[in-house]
């Protein structure tokens, strides 16, 4: 996804697109991309620069890293971008800066839910399902 620049005026307006999960190319090991995200833009342009509040959603299928199974869950990202425009600055590529923002909001720590209560040491029996008989 490509915003022009001169397609990037004074008053905001708004750019919608869909960018394929492959594109993105964010998947790792424990983390995934299960949906293409869905991306809208705002921008404007104030002198030499391009303002751009950027909105995207998509689907994630992530492992936990407590009790190792696999949550599927809708996750949104809101983040924003001040770009001097240079001449050689054609046009802006949205998908870049998706990509950098989803990257750096994959944490070490991915929890099926804030209170995860892990597997048991014991027998590996997954706590949220119940207490196992290790107690
Ligand atoms: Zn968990
Ligand atoms: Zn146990």
């Amino acid at each position: 996804m490509k915003i022009s620049v001169k397609d990037i005026l004074s008053q905001r307006s708004n750019f919608e697109g869909t960018i394929p999960s492959n594109a993105l190319d964010v998947d790792c090991e424990y983390w995934q991309l299960d949906s293409d995200a869905w991306v809208s833009v705002d921008a404007y342009r104030v002198g030499d620069y391009v303002d751009l509040a950027i909105y995207v959603e998509a689907d994630v299928l992530l492992t936990c890293t407590r009790c190792l199974e696999e949550v599927r869950s809708h996750r949104n990202w809101k983040f924003s971008h001040h770009i001097k425009i240079v001449s050689e600055l054609q046009e802006i590529n949205i998908t870049q800066l998706v990509r950098e923002e989803i990257i750096l909001s994959i944490g070490m720590k991915n929890l099926c839910r804030e209170d995860c209560q892990g597997i048991c040491p014991v027998c590996g029996g997954n706590r949220n399902l119940g207490e196992c008989k290790c107690n």
